[in-house]
């Protein structure tokens, strides 16, 4: 039975009622298809501290499609959710609660606390799979992970233990990134780092039994109290007397030793560099490589500690900056003060500045894992899109140190390595031993510290499948096929997934990564909180629908470019809202689909492509449609979304709607029931086909015609993905027709620019030189007249332009429309003067503006810039608009 869609398109009606469809019948769950090949991605667990924004929803939206994609193209696909426990930024988020109650962490007991770290979590954790599924990802949430679930857990202790037996996992003292706000060690790529505006003291250190100074530059004179040495280039000849010397440190009166280092850069400031071992990374390296003494002068909070002068003991570390500048200059040793830019480093998660700090912590030796990482990317084995992300990677890669996996926080994957009581050897275990293995002792005590994030976060390909088990998953699905990601975690994420892979499967983790573009607003911004300029994506789908989200995000991204995007945070604001581009689409879709189906009665029947007998136009649609076809699976293959998006676009509104559907009128309403029926199979064939192939991007509304169309599967999801039919390809048919569309064209541009009235029949001349148009254009006559309301046509060589016509050409053919008794041209010419009088006092208005140099000097560049395109806009309406009325003038 013939079925009909709703007059308005309204996505409300159906979107969640498909996706709770497609659950149901478990259609995400991987099934064998034809293809007998694998093709699985893992999601990019989003974090658990909030809901998601934009970048998810580009990011979701691409795997998406990707999975749908594979999935119709006969592909065994999974795509395995999950979440992450985000360590740090999960702890930050609940601390922030609790500031707001007036309570700190160290209220808590440790357990209390991850309570109500785990309340918080997973409360975020289902608002997120909760929008997941509102975009319409077809994840299969019978995989759904978390990085601190069991199964996750375990794979994380067997990975610590395993390095640590094989002695790639220790303990050390060493310099690391220090947030005196979070109270814990971060890792190089969890500081941000931001150019400040600071200064730079240049400090006299008196030689001793001399009289002599040395002059040290510094932007931080706090850290002096803990300098125990000073350093020169060791080919600088200006200071070879120094040799074997001593310097005394003022304020505290610490004799230390002078040293040569190739480190020291000569024409650095004077040339002398002041050495604090524990509290500057490239320090820390001098002063292991000269055997200095390590003097830590701060408290975790970074407060000046005991080892400082008693008067500076227990200040914050810029106050304690304050006091020593002061000191110094009561003593006269401060010879000069510059500003100074300079870069500082921020934690990550709280903006505080972060301190090198001198502590225990645990590393993962990464030398050999890195050169591993290197190789499968430069063998081929792993490609990444764009190209230009492998050098990046090669970059950090080659220039990589150890990595700090220990955190001192609570919440997280605690380190499973054990201190007996007694003796303090180590041991590291799923468990708590019974007994020290070293001396027997029975009681032991965990370590406090829990493991960097990443630590589980790196074997999320393995980790989802079952690993450490030897799973079904694993062997039918790993290595995954592409991973889509952001670029800001090629280093967090992405290198150390590629380590994990080949260090603990032996394999690749997955085959290619494709890294997705930015989110920004329009002017080019990215979008962030302290701007207040995100966009909420599921205010989105509230508004238009998820599949116009879908669509207007991949229609506008390019895979080298990021993404511009507006939405009005009122909806009846004039601001540009981009969506709109989605919702547009789904409506023209919406439309035609509705139009086809009205037409289809009781008595249709399908008839098979073959069996139709094919006119021109036919055949040229069908060329158009397997050339579109063609173009999809080419750029979705490799992964040119907003190219697969717009040649579908292009295809259905401009070659199907615009023209062919027009041109199918004359069938349907010919009276004859075989031309009727032949014509609306052809229809509805292309309109099924390009719903399957649209599929991916706007899965929601393609299913619902989908649905209401003659004969359909149980879903759209599982038909085949068209492909290109070279039989179709028609290269005469386009020509042919292409010349025949550019005629029309010009005849409804002449009717529009002169303002020629919708019911009023027109008498058509075509002058052509082209015998194949003359051809054409008689034998498809009919089609003329009723695409562009004509009442007569006349197309012949060496025409003669009858007085008072309007005349429009192309490099084949001259068209005149005699305009007497058409429209009154008196009154035309007087409706175009009026309006370029109006258009002209809007350009002046424009103009002037434009000159004010008040108006340049305060106004916003974007509102400048659209003031400027508004110029050019009326200065072409005005010209276009004079071009009319010369022709009336003519008449
Ligand atoms: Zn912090
Ligand atoms: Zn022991």
């Amino acid at each position: 039975m013939p079925k009909e869609l709703p007059k308005t398109y309204n996505p409300k009606e159906f979107e969640d009622k498909w996706y709770d469809f497609w659950r149901d019948n478990k259609l995400f769950s991987p099934k064998e298809g034809k293809k007998n090949e694998s093709f699985t991605i893992v999601i990019p667990p989003p974090n658990v501290t909030s809901i998601l924004h934009m970048g998810h929803g580009l990011n979701n939206t691409i795997q998406d499609i990707l999975i749908r994609y594979k999935r119709m193209c006969g592909y065994r696909t999974l795509w395995v959710p999950g979440t992450d426990h985000a360590g740090i930024a999960t702890q930050n988020v609940v601390e922030r609660e609790l500031a707001q109650e007036d309570k700190k962490r160290t209220d808590f007991t440790r357990e209390k606390f991850i309570e109500r770290v785990w309340a918080t979590a997973l409360r975020h954790q289902k608002s997120i799979l909760d929008q997941l599924k509102k975009m319409g990802c077809s994840c299969d949430w019978d995989r759904n992970a978390f990085t601190l679930d069991e199964k996750r857990s375990e794979a994380v202790k067997k990975v610590f233990i395993d390095l640590y037996n094989k002695g790639k996992i220790y303990k050390s003292k060493y310099i690391v990134n220090w947030c005196p706000r979070c109270n814990t060690a971060l890792a190089d790529d969890e500081v941000d780092h931001r150019d400040k505006e600071g200064k730079l003291w240049y400090i006299k250190y008196p030689v001793k039994d001399s009289n002599e100074y040395i002059i040290v530059a510094t932007t931080r004179p706090e850290t002096m109290l803990g300098d125990t040495g000073v350093a020169f280039n060791d080919n600088d000849k200006r200071y070879k007397n120094l040799k074997g010397k001593k310097i005394i440190l003022p304020l505290v009166n610490r004799e230390m030793p002078v040293i040569f280092d190739s480190f020291v850069d000569p024409a650095f400031g004077t040339g002398a560099v002041k050495v604090t071992p524990a509290h500057d990374p490239n320090d820390f390296d001098m002063g292991k490589r000269h055997d200095l003494e390590f003097i830590n002068i701060f408290t975790e909070d970074a407060m000046m500690n005991d080892n400082v002068p008693e008067k500076y003991r227990g200040l914050d570390r810029y106050e304690c900056r304050k006091k020593v500048v002061e000191d110094l200059e009561k003593l006269g040793l401060i010879e000069k003060i510059e500003k100074h830019k300079h870069a500082v480093g921020e934690c990550y998660r709280c903006k505080t500045v972060i301190e090198p700090r001198y502590s225990d912590q645990w590393f993962v030796k990464m030398k050999e894992m890195a050169d591993e990482a290197v190789k499968a990317v430069k063998n081929r084995k792993i490609t990444f899109l764009p190209k230009r992300w492998e050098k990046v990677y090669y970059n950090w890669l080659e220039n990589i140190r150890d990595w700090c996996i220990s955190r001192q926080l609570w919440w997280g994957h605690r380190i499973p390595i054990y201190y007996c009581n007694k003796c303090n050897n180590k041991h590291a275990a799923y468990e708590m031993p019974g007994s020290c293995e070293k001396c027997g002792h029975n009681e032991l005590t965990q370590d406090t510290d829990v493991l960097d994030t990443w630590f589980s976060s790196w074997l999320w390909p393995f980790s989802t499948l079952g690993w450490p088990e030897n799973t079904d998953d694993l062997k039918k699905f790993y290595p995954t096929s592409t991973l889509v990601t952001a670029p800001d975690i090629i280093f967090f994420w992405v290198a150390r997934m590629i380590m994990a892979g080949l260090e603990f499967m032996n394999d690749i983790p997955f085959n290619r990564v494709f890294f997705t573009g930015m989110v920004m607003d329009l002017q080019g911004r990215k979008m962030s909180k302290s701007l207040g300029n995100g966009i909420d994506p599921f205010e989105v789908i509230e508004r238009h629908g998820a599949d116009a989200l879908r669509y207007t995000m991949v229609a506008i991204v390019s895979p080298n470019q990021n993404l511009k995007l507006g939405f009005p945070k009122d909806k009846n604001s004039s601001e540009i809202d981009s969506f709109e581009i989605g919702t547009k689409f789904a409506n023209k879709i919406w439309n035609a689909s509705r139009y086809i189906m009205m037409n289809i009665t009781d008595d249709f029947k399908q008839v098979p492509i073959d069996k139709i007998e094919l006119d021109i136009f036919d055949k040229w649609i069908l060329s158009q449609f397997t050339r579109m076809v063609d173009d999809v699976n080419k750029n979705l293959e490799n992964a040119r979304f907003n190219d697969a998006a717009t040649s579908i676009q292009s295809f259905f509104w401009h070659s199907f709607c615009d023209w062919y559907l027009e041109l199918s009128k004359s069938k349907i309403f010919s009276g004859n029931e075989k031309i009727k029926n032949d014509a609306l199979s052809l229809l509805l064939f292309i309109l099924r086909e390009t719903l399957k192939a649209l599929h991916p991007i706007m899965p929601f509304i393609t299913e619902e015609i989908y649905q209401n169309l003659p004969d359909p599967k149980i879903s759209i999801m599982i038909e085949d993905f068209p492909q290109k039919n070279d039989k179709w390809k028609n290269k005469d048919a386009e020509i042919k027709t292409g010349k025949f569309f550019n005629m029309i064209y010009l005849v409804r541009n002449i009717r529009g620019e002169m303002n020629v009235p919708p019911d009023k029949k027109i008498d058509i001349l075509v002058n052509t030189e082209d015998a194949d148009l003359i051809n054409f254009a008689k034998i498809n006559e009919k089609d003329i007249l009723f695409l562009t309301k004509g009442e007569s046509l006349v197309i012949d060589t060496s025409l003669t332009k009858p007085a008072g016509s309007a005349v429009g050409a192309n490099d084949l053919c001259e068209i005149y429309i005699p305009l007497e008794g058409i429209i009154d041209i008196e009154k035309e010419i007087s409706r175009l003067e009026k309006e370029i009088q109006k258009v002209q006092k809007d350009f002046e208005k424009s103009k002037s503006k434009l000159e004010n140099n008040n108006f340049i000097s305060r106004a916003p560049k974007d509102v400048i810039e659209k003031e400027k395109s508004k110029l050019k806009e009326f200065e072409s309406t005005i010209e276009k608009l004079n071009n009319n009325l010369d022709i009336l003038n003519k008449i």
